[in-house]
């Protein structure tokens, strides 16, 4: 066969399908509607609670039988599907006869309770739903043969057999939740027996019948997780209706009936179109971009889609429900809008599980349920007790919030760094300085983010961020020629030697009320020399050391206070009271080394003084969120390699690297220099940070959420054993 041919045949078997869908959500809609039309409100809430219930058998049902025999049908059994099927459908009636016991037994109680409708309703399901669930197994089954077009055929007759049956009833005027329940079980009982016939004439004879022992071991070991799952999904609405039919009454849970009916139409749409995104998936997986790249339009699509729908709703709704249920049922325009919610939020949750099926996760689907249903239930029910129908819709909408927000996680951890992994296999950047371990800590790093040429990494244990290579080599010695930024410095001095001051008075309120004549301080990387020159305000005697040969001279300004050089053995153990260091160590492509340096060089119970761009600041939270929104592609985190290298947490400054926090603060990073070329200069989308700079900045300042930390750590007087492993290897750097 051809390619083109095969495209067309695929395409052919495709539209069958959507058409066979699209029948049999018509089939149940009209069902739905006619019966909220010509049914007293406690009659249709007794249909809806019996409807939900087959939902229930339908879900074991489904997790059961049908989904695994969706793989396996075309695969390890395909070579005996005759008698494979024969065993499915024997095992369908096993398992269906059991669910009609049940309904019998539930029904016997309903009505000994005094709910006669009830009684009636679920007794009608009894006598139904065998042949309802072998009516959906031969459509499953003619999936796998390919035959949609058949499967079609068959929801056709299946609308005109349910259609015929309920205007008989009308006629006789016999309509019930019992009868209407019986028709559908007639119209499921024949053309599902017409559909699996005609299956099983195009199956050529199998070979030996399969051990039903080992069929059962396997769709039991297969469909376990989806079980736990599709009851997960089924409880909370259900057990709405159930409330709201003992609390309240019958009339009340066929409100929400009538009500939730509108979303149905997309709800169904959703699922229909998640079985055509899954093998869509499943076929990418292994291109990981090209992945992303579905998931993403997948997304703009149903968003797209359930967000005109909600619309729709919110809007029309009222007029809509009078108009389909002849104002029999109570709608407000905010129950609808809260309505409204529901479809956009099953879209998204759709797309999630897809791709969580299509990495094999279904234990993480399951899981995620389990935990939305757990934190929303018990408020679902209190809820719907409380305030009834508006109650339960609220809960569904706030368990659809929970559910798609966790699997938009879960699939983001899983499949977002191995998106990113994959597609940096092709770039060139093995010339360069790269860094995949915790500079403190030695732990090897996770990948946060991949930006143009370099990585985020993250570290696990101690929450350093940093990137990946650590400079390019282009960069290497280039900045001793210049000093970067100088102009924006110069310009800012006085108002920089005012934080200088405000900085250094912490510092002495926290040091022990010491003689400042007697304390010996050093800067590292002291710039232009404007905290030097603040100490000398005050009589504290200070030096500095800084890289840049311009800097070091500008700084001196005739006098020697400066040295050209770093952190380094030039310095005698145990010599200094305090080190300082402004905005120095996110530079550092070992900051570790600064930090072992310092030990040494502080006195015992010295003070090392840190200012640094941190993570618990609302920068770097906004950030975070335009990365996660724009799947890495907005980058205002203000680091790259050769500019800021790191991003240290309040969590990095661990009780292992010698020193003990004292006193820390956060402070916002002058204005002029978050707008300055020198801190742009590091930002992707300069346009929209420059735009949304200014509110940002003022509700840091209001929050207390500035983007800098400032530290004070005190030296350990006992380095706790191992601290300083790395150390050794200080000299090979
Ligand atoms: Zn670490």
């Amino acid at each position: 066969m051809t390619e083109q041919r095969q495209n067309r045949t695929w395409i052919g078997r495709g539209a069958w399908a959507v058409t066979d869908q699209g029948l049999y959500v018509l089939s149940n809609g009209l069902l739905n509607i006619i019966l909220a039309r010509w049914l007293v409100p406690a009659e249709y809430g007794a249909f809806a609670i019996a409807y939900s219930a087959l939902l229930l058998i339908g879900a074991f049902h489904t997790a059961l039988f049908i989904e695994p025999m969706l793989v396996f049908g075309s695969g390890r059994y395909a070579g005996w599907l005759a008698g494979y099927l024969g065993l499915l459908v024997r095992g369908n009636y096993v398992l269906t006869i059991a669910g009609s016991v049940l309904l019998i037994v539930t029904s016997a109680c309903a009505w000994a309770f005094g709910s006669r409708p009830l009684a009636h309703a679920l007794f009608g399901l009894a006598v139904a739903v065998p042949f309802i669930l072998f009516m959906w197994l031969a459509k499953r089954a003619s999936y796998i043969r390919q035959q949609t077009r058949l499967a079609a055929a068959q929801s056709l007759i299946y609308l005109l057999l349910l259609l015929t049956g309920l205007f008989v009833l009308k006629s006789l005027q016999l309509v019930s939740a019992f009868s209407a329940t019986v028709v559908m079980g007639f119209a499921g009982s024949v053309t599902g027996l017409w559909l699996m016939k005609r299956i099983r004439t195009t199956i050529p004879d199998s070979e030996d019948p399969p051990a039903s022992r080992a069929v059962l071991t396997a769709h039991w070991t297969y469909g376990r997780w989806a079980l736990l799952t599709s009851i997960l999904m089924w409880a909370p609405l259900n057990l709405y209706f159930m409330v709201l039919s003992t609390s309240i009454g019958l009339e009340a849970s066929a409100n929400l009936k009538a009500i939730t009916n509108l979303a149905l139409p997309l709800l169904q749409a959703n699922a229909a179109l998640s079985a055509l995104l899954l093998p869509l998936l499943i076929s990418h997986k292994h291109d990981r971009t090209e992945f992303g790249c579905i998931l993403r339009r997948a997304l703009a699509l149903f968003v797209a889609l359930a967000v005109f729908y909600a619309l729709i709703i919110g809007a029309l709704g009222r007029p809509l429900s009078h108009f389909l249920y002849g104002g029999r049922y109570q709608t407000t325009a905010g129950m609808l809008w809260l309505l409204a919610l529901i479809p956009v939020l099953d879209g998204l949750t759709a797309v999630f599980a897809s791709a969580l099926r299509s990495l094999e996760q279904p234990k993480q689907i399951f899981r995620t349920q389990l935990l939305a249903a757990a934190c929303v239930v018990s408020v679902g029910v209190v809820a719907t007790a409380a305030w009834g129908v508006a109650g339960a819709i609220g809960a569904i909408v706030l368990a659809g919030m929970l559910t798609s927000t966790l699997l938009a996680i879960s699939v983001r951890n899983l499949a977002g760094p191995a998106l990113t992994l994959n597609a940096n296999a092709g770039t060139n950047i093995q010339n360069h300085e790269r860094q995949d371990h915790c500079d403190l800590c030695g732990e090897s790093g996770a990948l946060y983010g991949r930006k143009k040429g370099y990585d985020l990494l993250s570290c696990p244990r101690c929450s350093l961020f940093w990137t990946n290579p650590l400079k390019h080599d282009s960069q290497q010695a280039t900045a001793e020629a210049t000093y970067p930024g100088e102009e924006v410095y110069l310009s800012n001095s006085i108002s920089q030697k005012e934080r200088f001051r405000r900085q250094l008075r912490t510092f002495l309120r926290r040091s022990g009320g010491k003689d400042v004549k007697s304390l010996r301080v050093l800067e590292v990387g002291s710039g232009l020399g404007f905290f030097l020159d603040a100490c000398e305000e005050l009589g504290i005697p200070a030096e500095g050391c800084d890289i840049v040969e311009r800097a070091v001279r500008l700084a001196n300004r005739g006098r020697e206070r400066v040295r050209l050089g770093t952190l380094d053995d030039y310095y005698l153990d145990e010599s200094f009271d305090a080190i300082f260091a402004f905005n120095l160590i996110e530079h550092l492509p070992h900051p570790k080394d600064l930090l072992t340096q310092a030990h040494r060089i502080l006195k015992p119970g010295g003070t090392l003084v840190l200012e640094t761009p941190i993570q618990e600041s609302l920068f770097h939270r906004l950030a975070r969120v335009g990365h996660a929104v724009s799947q890495g592609r907005l980058n205002f985190f203000g680091m790259r390699p050769g500019g800021h290298i790191y991003k240290f947490s309040k969590r990095t400054f661990r009780k292992e690297l010698g020193f003990t926090k004292v006193y820390q603060r956060n402070i916002e990073s002058p204005f002029g220099e978050l707008w300055g070329n020198s801190s742009v200069l590091n930002i992707d989308h300069q346009f929209l940070y420059h735009w949304s700079l200014p509110l940002a900045w003022t509700l840091a300042k209001l929050t207390k959420q500035g983007n800098r930390l400032f530290l004070l750590l005190r030296k350990s007087f006992r380095p706790q054993n191992g601290a300083f492993d790395t150390a050794a290897g200080f000299g090979q750097r």
